[in-house]
């Protein structure tokens, strides 16, 4: 196992994985901007640096920056937790190019994920179910492409290969709207991605978003730990999750959980990960894979009991995955609020001291936050500033365990979306199970 690593990120997740360190016996080093002296795992890692200025261009995806602080600290590897440089190849590349594990999958792997058009054509070969549309690149002739909108049946979506945040994506539902959109969408792509490479495909109108987490080693064992549901969205962006998803059967659950292992083996994936999907019609849809930790993973922690980042830190070290599919068992439901400083009205960030601070908790409650009394949000980051877990044996327990967790939290100096997940968690609808992914739009009047 390493002895020292960096950790190249901010927030919760630098102390979920300095956590995870302690208990693995690994010293850490918090790398850290002018703007976040006094983050909780800065104040707790065994050697801090700075690396830059607060804007996250000079310090959080400054690579030099990163490197030259595991060189003057000695350290071994770099965990580069979500955002920031997590899925960048180029980082990656560079990490291990300077004698550095990098903690996640190889370079290669990654690049090929952010490729939309290759990711797809992986996955498609690797028998993962995938939107319709062959996910060939659009040429120039208008003919071909009518006819091939045509077939697939409107609507479509026009998708930059280097698209990435929802971004670089347009709805077609109408054949004469086609050639113009798929005109602007490529030259917004240049301009957005520096490749202006579209392809098309089937627009699916009422989908759920479910994803599987996968583990995979460097020897070629591969598992998965089930599936999350991450439908309520806003703006794309998640806001609530829960594992399992409500109504996916056992039967769904392993067939196409050991469908995404098996593609981990095909394409020789190792770390963990995370096959995202729609889900309508009881069909599965594969849009795109994570190649890091996601935000969400403590759902997953919670049903299954098992560690995901301490596998992280095994895994990049070269060790065998600690658990056989066997092994894995779900025991429950757990449902992920995630916290954002911002007014829950307008969403507008809502950055500042806070003067009060009152952890929730009880059976079942994981609170994963790096804020405390008198700590200040910076306005140059995420405004995300915590998650609130809540595991109970089944959905209702969960729900009601969360809801009196929400109820007991306290953060007074800035604005919180608390009041949005209050909402959320009383929402009849939500209580049901299973909504699409444009329910909570819808919930807020934005459609
Ligand atoms: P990004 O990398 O930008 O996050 P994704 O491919 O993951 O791009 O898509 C982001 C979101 O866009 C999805 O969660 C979904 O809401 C929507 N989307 C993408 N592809 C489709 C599709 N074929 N049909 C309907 N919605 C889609």
């Amino acid at each position: 196992m390493f002895e020292k690593i960096v950790i190249a990120n901010r927030g919760e997740i630098a102390l979920r994985i300095l956590r995870a360190c302690r208990e693995l016996g690994i010293k850490t080093v918090a790398v850290y901007s002018e703007a976040d002296r006094d983050l909780k795992h800065v104040r707790l890692a065994d050697e801090a640096v700075c690396i830059g200025p607060a804007a996250s261009a000079g310090s959080y995806l400054n690579i030099p920056a990163i490197i030259s602080a595991a060189e003057v600290t000695d350290a071994e590897a770099i965990h580069p937790g979500y955002g920031f440089l997590s899925e960048n190849a180029d980082f990656s590349e560079k990490v291990s190019q300077s004698g550095f594990v990098f903690i996640g999958p190889r370079p290669e792997t990654i690049r090929m994920m952010g490729d939309k058009i290759a990711a797809k054509k992986a996955m498609q070969a690797a028998g993962i179910p995938c939107v319709p549309g062959n996910g060939d690149p659009l040429g120039e002739d208008e003919e071909t492409n009518l006819k091939m909108a045509r077939e697939i049946g409107y609507p479509v979506i026009i998708k930059a290969a280097g698209g990435g945040g929802g971004r670089g994506m347009r709805t077609v539902h109408t054949e004469s709207a086609l050639l113009n959109a798929i005109a602007m969408t490529k030259a917004e792509a240049g301009t957005a991605f520096g490749n202006s490479t579209v392809y098309m495909e089937k627009f699916l109108e009422d989908p759920r978003h479910i994803e599987f987490q996968v583990l995979a080693d460097s020897h070629g064992n591969a598992i998965h730990l089930g599936e999350r549901d991450c439908s309520m969205q806003r703006r794309h962006q998640k806001v609530v999750e829960e594992a399992p998803a409500p109504g996916i059967t056992e039967e769904q659950r392993k067939q196409m959980g050991e469908r995404c292992a098996l593609a981990c083996r095909e394409i020789g994936y190792s770390g963990a990960g995370t096959f995202e999907f729609l889900y309508e019609k009881g069909q599965f849809y594969f849009i795109e894979m994570n190649t890091r930790v996601q935000v969400e993973h403590p759902v997953t922690e919670m049903i299954t009991g098992f560690d995901i980042v301490k596998e992280q830190l095994r895994i990049a070290a070269g060790e065998p995955l600690s658990i056989t599919q066997e092994q894995v068992k779900f025991t429950g439901h757990a449902i992920e609020c995630r916290l954002n400083a911002e007014d829950p009205k307008t969403f507008m960030p809502s950055p500042g001291v806070i003067d009060q601070f009152h952890m929730p908790g009880g059976p079942g409650i994981r609170c994963e936050t790096h804020i405390y009394n008198g700590y200040k949000v910076p306005p140059y980051y995420d405004s995300m500033i915590g998650k609130l877990i809540a595991h109970g044996d089944d959905r209702a327990s969960a729900i009601a365990r969360m809801k009196t967790a929400l109820s007991e939290m306290v953060i007074d100096g800035i604005k919180t979306n608390i009041p949005l997940q209050q909402s959320i968690m009383a929402d009849a609808a939500f209580a049901l199970g299973g909504q699409n992914i444009h329910y909570l739009e819808k919930k807020l009047g934005i459609h």
